[in-house]
C-alpha cells in the first residue's frame, strides 16, 4: 500500500515537473519575461543583466524537466527526491507570498500553456510540497526503470535533450505556441469580446463639501446642490471579461490607429516586428530587405512594429538601409506576438499565416520571385505542425529512452539469471568439492613398455626416497612391466607409494604361452592392476567381454582396478564421448555388485590426449568426469557414485594438474609419459598440495 502511495506521488510530481519544465523549455524568452516580471516586483529591474536572467531561464526549465523525467525513471532517487522537495519548499511560500501581495498575476509555472490564478497555483503546489514530502520520505519504494549502470545514460540523455532544445527555440521561435498570436490565430477574432459576457463592474465615490464639512458619497445616495463637488474616485468591484488580445494596436508616426485596417487587409501583410529596435539582431539585414522588395513588388504592405521611439527607429533606418514603415505597438505586446527581436510575421485578414525569427527568415530565391505568395508555400497555413512536432519529440526523446528503460530491463533480467545460476552452480561446486574431498585422491604412473630392470628399480627407489622425505598429499601409484614388480616390491613403502600392473590375463591359469594371470600379479606383492586402456583396447584387441573376465579375475585375486575409458577423436567430435564411456562401464564393469564396484577405480582417458601433448581443457574433463558420475549414480546410487575415485589421463604434466586436479569431480590423474622421471612426477603428485 505505501509503495501504491508513493509511485502514485513520484507519477504526479513527475508528469508536473515534466510539463512544467518542457513548456518553459521551448519558450526561453517568454520565461525570461517571467523572471523579468518577479525582478520588477521585487523591485530589482535592471539590477540583473539581461544574459543572466536568460541563463536562468534555460538552467531552471532543464532542472526542472530533468528532475521529472529521473522521477518518471526513478534515476538518482534519494537526490531526486531531495531535490524535488527542496524546490517544492522554497516554491510553496513563494506562492502564498504571490497570493498575498499579488506582485504578478500569473506565476507563469506552466509558461503559457496553462495560466493559473496566484491561489490555484498554490493550492497546486500545497498538494506537490506533500506528494514530495512522501516521496522523500520513502525514495527506495519508487521502482525503477533503468538501472544503477545505465542511469548515467538516461541523465545524460535527458539534460542534452532539454538544453538542446531550448537552445534551438532561442535560435528559432518556441516549438508549441501557446500564444493568441500562434501560426493560425485570427487576431481580429481574440479581440472580441462574445455576445453576454460579463462586463467590468465599476463603483464610484464622490467627494463633497459643505460648510467646511467633506464627506463621501455614492450614486444613490447623492446629496442637493448646497454641497460642493471636491473629488471622485473609481474602482473596479468586478472584472469583466478579458479577450485573449486586449492590447494589440497599431499606430502610425502620426498618431493614426491602423490596427483595423491592418487586420482588415484581405491580402498579405509583413509585420517585422521588434519590440526594441536599440537591442534588435540587424545580422539578417539582406534577408529583411529582400522580403521588403518582394511584399512591395507584389504590392504588399510591408510595416515595420516597435515600441521604441524616433530617434530609434532613425537609427535604424540609417543602419539598414530600410524602406518600410514603422509604426508604435506596445513593447510587451510585441514580445508578446512573436519571440525574436527582430522577427517576420506574415498576416492574412488578421490570421498569422507564418513566423520567422530573424536567424530563419524565409529566402525568396530568384524564380520564385514573380510568384505572388498565393502561389508559395509560405503563403498558406503550415499543414499538421502539431502532430509532426509531437512526432518528432517521441523519436528524438521518448522513443530512446523507452528503448534504454527497455533494454536495460532485458539486461537486468539477463544478469539476474546469470548470477542465480552462476549462484547455483557455485553452490554444486562447493558440494562436489567436499564429497570429493572425502573421496581417495590419487595420482597413479603408467610405465607402459619403457625402462629395463636397472633403470625401473632406480626410479622406484628415487621416487620411494622423495616421497618418505616429502610426505604427498594423495595416493600414489606406480603401474609398472611385470618383470619389474617383484624386484621393487622388495623396496618399495606400499604406505606410501602402492604397485600395479599394466596388465593381466583373462585366464586363471594353464597352457596360455606368454601370458601373466592375476594370481602371479598379486604373488609379486603388487596390489593394482591397470585394465582397459586404450592401447590394449586398439592393439592387443581387447573387448569389453575380455575386459570383464579380467575385471572378475582381478577382483577375485584381491587387486585394486584401475579401469580405463574414453572415447576416439573421431568419437568426441561426433560428439558420442557420453555414449561410448557409458557403453565401456556397461559392457565391463556395472556388472559388479555394488561392494565390488566400489573397489574399482575409474580412469578416464580421451585416447586423442594420451601421448599427443593435447591435453582436454579442464572444464571439458569436468564435464565428462561428472556425467560418469551421473551414471555411476544412476546404476548404483548417489552414495557409491559420491565415493568412486574418478582418475584424469591424457597428457597431464605438472603444469596442467592443478587446474585439473581443481576440478570438483576429478580425483587424481593417470600419467603416461610424466610418470617416467622422478622429478615430473613428483610435480604432478604436488598438485594436491597447492
Ligand atoms: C596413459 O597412457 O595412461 C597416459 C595418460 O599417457 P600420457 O600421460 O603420456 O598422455
Amino acid at each position: 500500500m505505501r509503495k501504491l502511495v508513493v509511485n502514485l506521488c513520484r507519477l504526479l510530481l513527475a508528469v508536473v515537473f515534466v510539463f512544467s519544465g518542457f513548456v518553459k523549455a521551448i519558450d526561453p524568452l517568454g520565461t525570461q519575461y517571467k523572471i523579468e516580471d518577479y525582478l520588477e516586483a521585487l523591485h530589482l529591474a535592471g539590477v540583473v543583466p539581461d544574459s543572466l536572467t536568460l541563463i536562468f531561464s534555460v538552467v531552471l526549465s532543464a532542472v526542472e524537466f530533468c528532475l521529472g523525467i529521473f522521477l518518471l525513471l526513478a534515476v538518482r532517487r534519494k537526490f531526486t527526491s531531495f531535490s524535488v522537495v527542496s524546490i517544492m519548499a522554497v516554491m510553496t511560500p513563494l506562492t502564498l507570498w504571490l497570493v498575498i501581495a499579488n506582485p504578478v498575476s500569473d506565476c507563469g509555472c506552466f509558461g503559457d500553456a496553462v495560466v493559473l490564478t496566484n491561489m490555484q497555483t498554490f493550492l497546486k503546489n500545497v498538494l506537490l510540497l506533500a506528494a514530495a514530502i512522501v516521496v522523500a520520505r520513502w525514495p527506495k519504494d519508487m521502482f525503477r526503470f533503468v538501472s544503477d549502470s545505465t542511469e548515467w545514460i538516461a541523465i545524460n540523455y535527458s539534460a542534452l535533450f532539454i538544453l538542446l532544445t531550448s537552445l534551438w527555440c532561442l535560435y528559432d521561435l518556441p516549438l508549441f505556441d501557446f500564444r493568441p498570436y500562434h501560426v493560425g490565430a485570427d487576431i481580429k477574432k481574440g479581440m472580441e469580446i462574445p455576445e453576454g459576457a460579463p462586463q467590468p463592474k465599476f463603483e464610484t465615490t464622490f467627494i463633497l463639501e459643505k460648510d467646511g464639512e467633506k464627506r463621501e458619497f455614492s450614486i444613490d445616495d447623492y446629496p442637493d446642490s448646497t454641497w460642493t463637488f471636491v473629488d471622485s474616485r473609481t474602482v473596479m468591484t468586478e472584472e469583466g471579461y478579458v479577450p485573449p488580445v486586449h492590447d494589440f494596436s497599431i499606430t502610425t508616426a502620426d498618431g493614426d490607429d491602423i490596427t483595423d485596417q491592418v487586420l482588415g487587409d484581405t491580402s498579405y501583410v509583413f509585420l517585422l516586428v521588434a519590440p526594441y529596435l536599440e537591442h534588435a539582431d540587424d545580422s539578417r539585414l539582406d534577408l529583411i530587405n529582400e522580403v521588403c522588395e518582394y511584399a512591395t513588388q507584389h504590392g504588399y504592405p510591408f510595416l515595420g512594429l516597435t515600441s521604441s521611439g524616433e530617434r530609434a527607429v532613425a537609427r535604424w533606418r540609417d543602419m539598414t538601409g530600410a524602406e518600410y514603415d514603422f509604426c508604435f505597438t506596445d513593447g510587451t505586446t510585441l514580445k508578446t506576438v512573436i519571440r525574436s527581436n527582430p522577427g517576420l510575421v506574415l498576416l492574412k485578414n488578421g490570421t498569422v499565416i507564418r513566423k520567422w525569427s530573424h536567424n530563419n527568415l524565409p529566402v525568396i530565391e530568384e524564380a520564385q520571385a514573380a510568384l505572388p505568395l498565393e502561389q508559395m508555400t509560405i503563403g498558406s497555413l503550415p499543414q499538421d505542425s502539431v502532430p509532426r512536432k509531437l512526432s518528432q519529440i517521441m523519436l528524438w526523446f521518448v522513443l530512446p529512452l523507452v528503448l534504454l528503460s527497455f533494454a536495460d530491463r532485458m539486461w537486468m533480467w539477463s544478469k539476474w539469471v546469470r548470477n542465480k545460476e552462476k549462484k547455483l552452480s557455485v553452490i554444486t561446486n562447493i558440494k562436489k568439492t567436499k564429497k570429493r574431498d572425502m573421496r581417495k585422491k590419487i595420482v597413479a604412473g603408467n610405465w607402459k613398455m619403457n625402462m629395463n630392470l636397472q633403470d625401473g628399480i632406480a626410479l622406484a627407489k628415487e621416487l620411494n626416497e622423495t616421497l618418505k622425505a616429502d610426505k604427498p598429499n594423495c595416493g600414489v601409484v606406480i603401474c609398472t612391466p611385470f618383470i619389474h614388480l617383484a624386484s621393487i616390491a622388495q623396496f618399495l613403502d606400499q604406505d606410501i607409494i602402492g604397485l600395479g600392473a599394466e596388465n593381466c590375463a583373462d585366464k586363471e591359469k594353464g597352457a596360455f604361452t606368454g601370458e601373466v594371470s592375476a594370481e602371479m600379479v598379486k604373488s609379486t606383492g603388487a596390489q593394482y592392476v591397470i585394465l582397459g586402456h586404450s592401447e590394449r583396447r586398439e592393439y592387443y584387441k581387447e573387448t569389453p567381454e575380455i575386459l570383464k573376465e579380467k575385471v572378475l579375475l582381478a577382483q577375485k585375486n584381491g587387486l585394486k582396478v584401475i579401469f580405463c575409458i574414453g572415447e576416439s577423436l573421431a568419437e568426441r567430435e561426433a560428439g558420442k564421448q557420453n555414449e561410448v564411456v557409458k557403453a565401456e562401464l556397461e559392457g565391463s564393469v556395472f556388472n559388479l555388485s555394488e561392494e565390488d564396484f566400489r573397489k574399482i577405480v575409474i580412469a578416464y582417458e580421451p585416447i586423442w590426449a594420451i601421448g599427443t601433448g593435447k591435453t582436454a581443457t579442464a572444464e571439458q574433463a569436468e564435464e565428462i568426469h561428472a556425467y560418469i558420475r551421473s551414471i555411476i549414480a544412476e546404476k548404483y546410487g548417489q552414495a557409491v557414485a559420491d565415493d568412486t575415485t574418478i582418475l584424469y589421463g591424457g597428457s597431464c604434466k605438472a603444469s596442467n594438474a592443478p587446474e585439473l586436479f581443481a576440478k570438483p569431480d576429478i580425483d587424481g590423474g593417470l600419467i603416461g609419459g610424466a610418470s617416467l622421471k622422478c622429478a615430473d612426477f613428483k610435480g604432478i603428485i604436488d598438485a594436491w598440495k597447492k
